[in-house]
């Protein structure tokens, strides 16, 4: 059981490594020959990677009649090892290719005490992790508790609060808040527009899905692939949901764009706080992103040019198909088992051997 859980978890992890690698090479190339991926097949691209990686274990068991039999990562390795591809002796490379059981092993059994260490940081870490998003709970609680309702629209409450400088959304079990910040009741027109843009993202289901990315985060922290999956969601989510709302006619883009520069103002002026289960009109320390050109600063770009960005690849069916296949494959390749005794792992092992005994009668010399 223990066992099956930790192979489980390690299976998922490679598994999102290798989407990642996957879609940013994708990207890439795209990117190269002047396209990329429309915003809206990227999100659902990504959504699907990663639901492809919490299904890679089941995938390997239903898919391993796909790839022939030697089509796994080891045997590669073995093949390539044996063709003189790899300067190491033969003991070494075998422990190589037995890392992931190995390290399976010592997480069940925990005997030398880096692993007790490495086990220790990860769950003072998960605890860390754990305890920050229950504190993110109880002042959302106290926010919405000490807030004066605005209107009500279905499902939808809007509230006011003086303890907020971005106006945000979150959800409780089947209702959702849209909290304005109590400085920005004056604006109409400022107020329309943030509410409009909070409805959208609910509409989208981007509360739902931040819920569901903060409820995982404690498990996935240190995955590198599970973070930056996470941040390029957030920024297509605001690119998705702005672009929703432009292309209504009644939003006037120049309003809008101030809008967004005013309330990323009153952000930079106050901390910034992490805003796990919330979605805010603007999002902390992005405005001063990387290599000089802020996702605000792109936002405001896009939202400027919508009608003339359309160098995006609507990817359609047949691309975002062979995308995913591909990255199926090399999940495949990366978890399906070995043969144990296939004619190169005999070979393998023959040489371990040999050198082993070499290393036995030069000792004793
Ligand atoms: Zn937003």
């Amino acid at each position: 059981m223990v066992s099956a859980l930790v192979n489980y978890y390690i299976d998922v992890n490679i598994a999102l490594l290798a989407t990642f690698g996957v879609w940013i090479t994708v990207r890439f190339g795209l990117s190269r020959i002047g396209y990329r991926f429309s915003f809206q097949s990227e999100q659902n691209l990504i959504i699907a990677f990663i639901g492809l990686a919490v299904l890679a274990p089941v995938l390997v068991r239903v898919g391993s009649g796909l790839l022939p039999a030697h089509a796994n990562v080891t045997d590669l390795l073995v093949s390539w090892y044996l063709g003189g591809g790899v300067d190491m002796s033969a003991r070494q490379f075998q422990s190589l290719i037995g890392a992931k059981g190995a390290a399976v092993d010592e997480l069940i059994h925990r005997d030398s005490w880096v692993t007790l260490l490495g086990l220790g940081l990860g769950a003072a870490a998960f605890g860390f992790f754990v305890a920050r998003l229950g504190a993110n709970a109880v002042s959302l609680h106290s926010i919405l508790n000490n807030s004066f309702p605005l209107k009500k629209l279905g499902r939808v409450q809007v509230v006011a609060s003086d303890r907020v400088e971005v106006p945000f959304t979150t959800r409780g079990w089947r209702s959702f808040y849209v909290v304005m910040p109590v400085a920005m009741i004056g604006d109409a027109w400022k107020m329309r527009i943030a509410i409009a843009h909070e409805m959208q993202h609910i509409r989208h289901g981007d509360v739902t899905w931040e819920y569901v990315w903060s409820l995982v985060h404690p498990l996935m922290f240190w995955n590198p692939a599970f973070s930056m999956f996470r941040k390029r969601l957030n920024v297509l989510r605001e690119l998705l949901c702005d672009a929703a709302l432009l292309s209504r006619q009644t939003f006037n883009k120049r309003r809008y764009c101030e809008t967004l520069l005013s309330v990323a103002k009153n952000m930079a002026q106050t901390k910034a706080r992490n805003n796990a289960l919330a979605v805010p009109f603007v999002e902390p320390k992005r405005h001063l992103a990387r290599r000089g050109q802020s996702s605000l600063e792109y936002r405001i770009l896009y939202a400027l040019e919508l009608p003339s960005a359309r160098k995006s690849l609507r990817f359609g069916h047949i691309g975002l198909m062979l995308t995913m296949s591909l990255a199926a494959m090399l999940i495949l390749l990366l978890l399906q088992q070995p043969s144990e005794w296939s004619h190169d792992r005999i070979m393998l092992s023959t040489i371990a051997n040999l050198e082993h005994l070499e290393s036995l009668n030069s000792s004793s010399k």
